[in-house]
């Protein structure tokens, strides 16, 4: 008898079944795999360590992404200045 494991995507929201063996194997592999509907789906598995190193890593990025735009919105700003004083004379 073949067990079955019910599933939801998280796009389509469509309830479909996996073979269990099948399921359990793909999730110890964080295999993909897609819904009846073409959706591609992930096994996100990930320990609360994995996670938590994500986050950091996006917090970097954020704030690099910030400084970089701090930067920029400087030199724009002393463009506009210099463009002004430049009008004025
Ligand atoms: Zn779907």
């Amino acid at each position: 008898m073949i067990e079955l494991t019910q599933m939801t995507c998280g796009e389509c929201g469509c309830v479909f079944g996996l073979n269990t063996r099948h399921y359990d194997s793909m999730r110890d592999e964080k295999g993909s795999f897609k819904c009846p509907n073409g959706h591609s789906r992930q096994f996100n598995n990930e320990t609360e360590a994995e996670k938590s190193a994500r986050y950091y890593r996006w917090f970097n990025e954020a704030v690099i992404e910030r400084n970089k735009l701090t930067t920029q919105n400087r030199r724009l700003k002393t463009q506009v200045k210099n463009l002004k004083a430049k009008a004025k004379a």
